[in-house]
């Protein structure tokens, strides 16, 4: 398999690479935020259609007004100019008639204008980057992401795509706290994961085959992110066969979040808990700082993107060959120009210096792309060896948060359809019709989808 993966790598058209690591079984996504993962025609879909989203009705800011600039609603007082800024009816019929003038239900929206509401929800053009999607991104989608129903359905949505790509396992990023009724009232984290429950359990969600476990993700730069810190760990603790894992998120150059604050009280929690596996994002910052060594005294097991590990010869060589995992997210890392290009990505260092990795997709909606994407730019970008291939689909079931049991499980089954593919692979042809190629990837690399017109 060796000598034929590197014939095939020079000799074979890109289409028929793309298709090989289609058909390739991936493991597992371990870095992935759920509501980050949704491609604006999922949003469209699930916000318009009230049979899927639980009832719920949806208005989307499509003109400014001279009364926005007094709005003061709690969910997005950072963004009162904002277009395409989504709220649900219940709070929609509370504003003044001022501002309910600039919003339009979305299943009303014109032609141009539900291109528009589709396009502001992902990084497709020159110029967007990091501060579009950190400040305005999230911002926009603002209450439909406190729809368990909607939630659920993303789930779903998820499991089936990975499914179609081979990949076995997902180990997602998704909040239950805060989310909202219809009519405006609160749901309890239990009823809101009970639905996300449901939803994993459906018929739809089964006939997949995909393994799905949580991670609870704490918003690290908030005042009071170390009191959430505790009350997602209780949470989590007790709700153990959903929840594996625990992690910080939000934009590290904003230094109110940065590691060692979160220190004190990982140690009280320690004490009084048994362990909750931690998977921190660290080093996604263009600056060297320590980040990702003082993410390690926290405790993490895994390492959210960690660009920056590169700039720390210490912590480099304390993760050589080491248990410690960097989810590397080559898509994600570009679009948010912590790289200019993959010349600058240290994935390859990494890799051949024998610090585990996995590839994963991070926020894969907005990036309009997919895990065969990351694997297809690893492979035409780092030369990637068949072993190495195997050895990141391999890894992201291994330094998974699932259970040792189930674990050894997915990893026996995994091991077994790679067996056969490596088999079956030098026979097979790979220059038939391709999957569905997103947006990035049709920017990306132009040739591989010259034979294929882009979807949407
Ligand atoms: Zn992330």
């Amino acid at each position: 398999m060796t000598s034929w993966f590197r014939t095939f790598k020079q000799t074979a058209s890109p289409q028929a690479i793309y298709n090989f690591l289609h058909a390739l079984p991936k493991g597992g996504d371990l870095h992935h935020h759920l509501t980050g993962s949704a491609f604006s025609e999922w949003w469209w879909e699930l916000a318009t259609d009230t049979h899927l989203n639980g009832g719920y009705t949806y208005y989307t800011r499509t003109h400014l007004t001279l009364c926005d600039g007094l709005e003061t609603d709690a969910y997005s007082p950072q963004s009162p100019f904002l277009l395409f800024r989504t709220i649900q009816a219940s709070t929609y019929n509370a504003l003044p008639d001022c501002q309910k003038a600039g919003y339009t239900a979305l299943s009303r929206l014109s032609e141009s204008q539900k291109t528009s509401f589709l396009n502001s929800l992902r990084l497709d053009k020159a110029g967007e980057g990091r501060d579009v999607f950190f400040q305005q991104h999230w911002q926009r989608l603002n209450e439909l992401t406190a729809n368990p129903y909607l939630t659920g359905q993303l789930l779903v949505k998820n499991m089936q795509a990975y499914a179609e790509e081979n990949v076995s396992y997902l180990e997602t990023q998704v909040n239950v706290h805060h989310m909202v009724k219809p009519d405006g009232n609160a749901f309890s984290a239990d009823e809101a994961l009970s639905i996300l429950r449901q939803a994993i359990n459906s018929e739809e969600g089964k006939a997949t085959g995909v393994t799905v476990k949580f991670q609870y993700a704490i918003l690290r730069f908030l005042p009071n992110a170390e009191e959430t810190l505790r009350q997602v760990y209780q949470f989590v603790d007790s709700h153990r066969d959903s929840y594996v894992g625990i992690n910080f998120v939000g934009r590290e150059d904003n230094d109110k979040g940065h590691p060692l604050r979160f220190l004190p009280v990982l140690r009280e929690l320690r004490h009084a808990y048994p362990k909750i596996p931690l998977a921190i994002h660290a080093g996604e910052v263009d600056e060297p700082n320590q980040h990702v060594r003082n993410t390690l005294l926290l405790g993490a097991d895994r390492i959210g993107h960690g660009i920056n590990t590169i700039t720390d010869p210490d912590t480099l060589l304390l993760m050589r060959n080491g248990p410690y995992l960097i989810e590397i997210n080559l898509i994600s890392n570009l679009l948010l120009e912590y790289v200019d290009n993959y010349q600058q990505h240290p994935f390859g260092e990494y890799l051949r210096l024998g610090i585990p990795v996995a590839l994963s997709t991070d926020d894969r909606g907005m990036w309009d792309s997919t895990l065969t994407d990351e694997f297809y730019i690893a492979v035409t970008q780092f030369n990637l060896s068949w072993e190495e291939l195997r050895m990141l689909a391999e890894n992201a079931i291994a330094y998974s948060f699932l259970p040792t049991q189930e674990k050894q499980q997915h990893l026996a089954a995994l091991k077994n359809k790679l067996d056969a593919f490596e088999a079956l692979a030098p026979n097979a042809s790979f220059d038939g019709p391709m999957p569905e190629l997103h947006r990035f990837i049709c920017r990306f690399d132009k040739p591989l989808c010259g034979k294929n017109k882009a979807s949407n």
